[in-house]
């Protein structure tokens, strides 16, 4: 999709790309300032291969005042950005023929990183009527004996669902049966949850299961800096050391310079947050709206993250105007494409079709354009 988007571009087609997943707002001034000092103060040699300690005792911190857990220094490591963390988790506790829930539609890395590590992904199916939630039934029926984690990620890429804490507590209640099972809890879009919604993470609702859950954060989404690579990790300290000790033998660390700015950005003023919320909340009630116009769309409005996940299944069997079928969500993206020049992703590449992946991480008047021209496109599917 990327690649066709770009040939078209090339062409000189206006193309709006409503694929990506990081916000479109600009790394706040504060962090940038806390950057621009660390590089002038010559914080720009190796740092410890966890994190520096003012760093993890800022994330010690901020989860304890934010998600109520208690954390030492020494239970947090800091990555390249979230999802490092992640495949570092992975990575220290896969043995080969070890299975991983993941609950589908899932972030499009986490069973390319379970197979790396020599694990086995097995995919728990989610309805679109549960809101795309694994349920307690669900989880029981697709863990074994050979089961090592429940990958939990909340809000949801790529379907904005946001696990709530009663949610939490009845997949609690079945892990409490399967002490075997560790959870790993991805919260990168804990920030961007819209009212009346509230964010839980599993550590916090479930005291018991703390010793076995992997807490995993960063600033790449809340903070706009996907860029820097800065994500975190909290949890057993057996765990963490092993984590720590593949990381030393690859990135070493992320970068000092983020490092530093990124403690501003955890400890320091974040008023700004609110600002970028109530703007992501106003673009998704556009969108959910139009998208809802658009013949054989069926959209629903999701609670968390910049992304929506509408059904296409009213579109699939149509032919275009140029007399090709389409037979697949990809058919269907590729179409938006071409006939609207709208990139967005096709669900296959989330383990749920018929979907498509749109981010409303663009400005609300390319919004109202791109919409525009995705009822057009679908109007014109006979
Ligand atoms: N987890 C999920 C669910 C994500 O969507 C992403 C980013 N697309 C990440 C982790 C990785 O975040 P980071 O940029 O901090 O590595």
């Amino acid at each position: 999709m990327t690649a066709r988007a770009a040939a078209l571009k090339a062409q000189g087609r206006e193309i709006i790309t409503l694929s990506q997943g990081e916000p479109d707002f600009d790394t706040p001034d504060n962090v940038l300032e806390a950057g621009i000092q660390a590089i002038r103060s010559g914080k720009t040699r190796y740092t410890a291969v966890a994190g520096i300690t003012p760093l993890r005792e800022a994330i010690r911190d901020k989860l304890k005042r934010d998600n109520s857990l208690d954390y030492d220094v020494d239970q947090i490591t800091v990555g390249c950005g979230a999802k490092q963390v992640v495949f570092n988790g992975l990575f220290a506790s896969l043995n080969p023929g070890d299975e991983v829930v993941i609950p589908s539609p899932c972030w499009v890395s986490y069973p390319d990183m379970v197979r790396l590590a020599g694990g086995t992904p097995v995919m728990a199916e989610c309805s679109e009527v549960l809101d795309f939630k694994l349920g307690p039934e669900s989880l029981e029926a697709a863990i074994s004996p050979r089961t090592k984690w429940l990958m939990l990620n909340s809000p949801l890429n790529p379907t904005g669902a946001v696990y709530s804490a009663a949610d939490l507590s009845r997949l609690a209640e079945v892990l409490r049966r399967h002490p075997h099972v560790w959870v790993l809890a991805d919260d990168i879009y804990e920030k961007l949850v819209y009212p009346p919604a509230r964010f839980a993470t599993m550590a916090e609702i479930a005291p018991d299961l703390h010793d076995r859950t992997l807490t995993i954060n960063g600033v790449s989404k809340a903070n706009c800096m996907t860029g820097w690579r800065v994500g975190y990790g909290a949890g057993p300290i057996e765990l963490i050391k092993a984590m720590n000790t593949i990381q030393g033998q690859t990135s070493s660390h992320t970068s000092s310079i983020s490092q530093h700015a990124a403690i501003e950005a955890i400890a320091g003023d974040q008023s700004y947050i609110a600002g970028f919320v109530a703007e992501f909340q106003r673009r998704r009630d556009l969108v959910v709206a139009r998208l809802n116009e658009a013949p054989g769309l069926r959209c629903r409005t999701p609670e968390g993250a910049f992304y929506v996940y509408p059904n296409c299944a009213g579109v699939i069997g149509k032919r275009t105007p140029s007399g090709d079928t389409i037979t697949s969500d990809t058919d269907f993206a590729m179409h938006l494409l071409d006939a609207a020049g709208v990139a967005v992703v096709p669900g296959s590449g989330f383990m749920a079709s018929p979907y498509i992946r749109i981010s409303y991480a663009s400005s609300f008047e390319e919004l109202e354009r791109a919409c525009d021209k995705i009822i057009k496109a679908c109007a014109d599917l006979r």
